[in-house]
């Protein structure tokens, strides 16, 4: 039982161990994950997102203030109200203005739009006739009624194969504030479309425009979020349902929401040049990918940490197990067996003797006066008389002999393979090299008899009648006068 449980206490003392070493590992992981997380995640959405806004914004506003002066410019021209008023007689005029325009100040495009003839001029002559139930051309029916002097608007451009527009719509009055007209410059959308493929490529951020109805108005080549193109509403993609709680209608600020499995970051800001908000939009993911790769690699680190350091102790303490063990089984004076260590040997002996049907003697000895011995000597003279003796017995027995001090002067053999005959003349020759041997102690001689009990194993023994039977015989021994062998045979005669 002390052995079960000293099993049970050294894995309770690992368990222990592990499980104080794993949380504390674990908790200062996590911890220093956390904190990390917890810094990028500021520094994203209180820094990164908001710059990148920032330049797009910037970039936005320096390709459209230019465009939207030149257009002011146009609309409070004289000559070109002139020309209307006076009937726009000469086409030719208005298209070399236009065409100034546009060379000189480097537009894409540069337009004017009559009311009075619906004649579109462009810089390379008259386009077509303005048709209301033209839905290309419905942009000129809302300038026409809007209250704001001009408007920003993106469109296909028909004068340049329909590749993606900026307009600047200006209204265009005449002297008596009358409309007579919009007139303009258009530049090209591929600027800023490239700077928003930059941006998703290198900072692994989508950029995208979406206009005050929530309808995604301008990506990057690849599209908007999960690929969704220009003129989708925003609450209708699935994938953004999440944001939509947070975001009916588009508004400037940072949100985090989650989208088919991943956090989401997002950075949206008015641009009013635009009446649009620009997107720009992380996910976690790509972000905290570096930290997560460290935190893995830390508890993996620690994990080995504790392994080890498990695996040390665990034989450290089976060391000390076994050392202990075989300590407690050893008498220290004579370096014999002791009890315990006889216990364990002899009973699978005794089993396995009276199996194989082979003899077996016990041998009980018993030092003669010992008592005396101590008291004229002293107990350190004792005692080396107790380790020369055992010596001696060592010497007169073979290695698969059992021998064990059994307690204070007496020793106890279990001789394998002996009958009574054999045993006896061993016992004898034990007797006779104790009587012969004169030990030393402190230069003084010292002598020692020992008086000898033997029983031979019989098939119904145990370990206990066994030893009874022979201490039956080293009592006749001492009874006969000591310095004796004697059996059980010569003890009952
Ligand atoms: P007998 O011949 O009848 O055996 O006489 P005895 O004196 O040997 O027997 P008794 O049992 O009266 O005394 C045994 C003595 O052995 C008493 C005890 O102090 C001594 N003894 C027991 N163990 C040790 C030991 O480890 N060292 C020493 N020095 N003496 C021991
Ligand atoms: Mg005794
Ligand atoms: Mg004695």
């Amino acid at each position: 039982m002390p052995f079960r449980s000293a099993i049970t206490s050294q894995r309770s003392l690992l368990v222990t161990l592990v499980i104080l070493l794993g949380s504390g590992f674990l908790l200062t992981s996590m911890l220093s994950y956390y904190a990390s997380r917890a810094s990028i995640r500021d520094n994203i959405i209180n820094t990164e997102l908001p710059l990148t806004s920032d330049t797009v914004y910037s970039e936005i506003q320096k390709d459209l203030v230019r465009p939207v002066l030149i257009s002011s410019m146009m609309a409070r021209d004289t000559f070109m109200r002139d020309w209307i008023v006076e009937g726009e007689r000469n086409p030719d005029q208005m298209t070399r203005y236009l065409k100034e325009v546009m060379d000189h100040y480097g537009a894409y495009t540069s337009f004017f739009v009559s009311n009075s003839s619906l004649t579109y001029y462009q810089a390379k002559g008259v386009l077509k006739k303005i048709d209301a139930r033209e839905p290309r051309d419905v942009w000129y029916y809302r300038v026409r009624d809007m209250a704001a002097p001009y408007e920003i608007n993106v469109d296909p451009d028909m004068a340049n194969k329909d590749s993606l527009t900026f307009f600047i719509n200006y209204k265009v009055f005449d002297y008596d504030n009358r409309f007579i007209g919009a007139t303009g410059v258009g530049l090209t959308v591929d600027a800023v479309i490239k700077l928003i493929d930059r941006y998703q490529q290198r900072y692994q951020r989508s950029v995208y425009f979406v206009d005050t109805f929530g309808r995604i108005v301008l990506t990057g080549a690849e599209g908007g979020p999960n690929g969704a193109v220009i003129g989708q509403s925003l609450n209708k993609l699935p994938s953004m349902s999440e944001l939509h709680k947070q975001l009916p209608k588009p508004h400037s600020g940072t949100y985090e929401y989650r989208s088919e499995g991943h956090e989401h970051f997002l950075n949206v800001r008015f641009i009013p040049e635009l009446n649009w908000y620009l997107f720009v939009d992380k996910r976690e993911d790509t972000a905290l990918t570096d930290i997560r790769q460290s935190l893995y690699l830390n508890l993996l680190i620690c994990l080995m940490v504790t392994l080890v350091v498990v695996l040390l102790l665990h034989r450290l303490i089976n060391r000390f197990k076994y050392k202990i063990e075989t300590q407690a089984t050893l008498d220290s004076l004579t370096g014999l067996p002791n009890r315990r260590g006889f216990d364990l040997l002899a009973s699978k002996t005794l089993k396995d003797t009276q199996r194989e049907t082979k003899p077996l003697t016990a041998m009980l000895l018993d030092l003669d006066h010992f008592k005396q011995l101590n008291d004229s000597h002293g107990h350190l003279a004792g005692d080396e008389v107790l380790a020369g003796f055992a010596e001696d017995l060592k010497s007169c027995l073979r290695q698969s002999d059992i021998i064990c001090r059994w307690g204070g002067e007496e020793f106890i053999i279990l001789l394998k393979g002996s009958d009574t005959r054999s045993a006896q003349r061993i016992a004898e020759k034990i007797r006779l090299l104790a009587e012969q041997h004169t030990y030393v102690f402190s230069g003084t001689p010292l002598q020692v008899t020992v008086s000898v009990g033997l029983a031979e194993l019989q098939d119904d023994d145990t370990l206990p009648t066994l030893i009874a039977r022979a201490d039956r015989a080293l009592y006749a021994a001492k009874q006969n006068g000591r310095n004796q062998v004697f059996t059980e045979e010569t003890a009952s005669a």
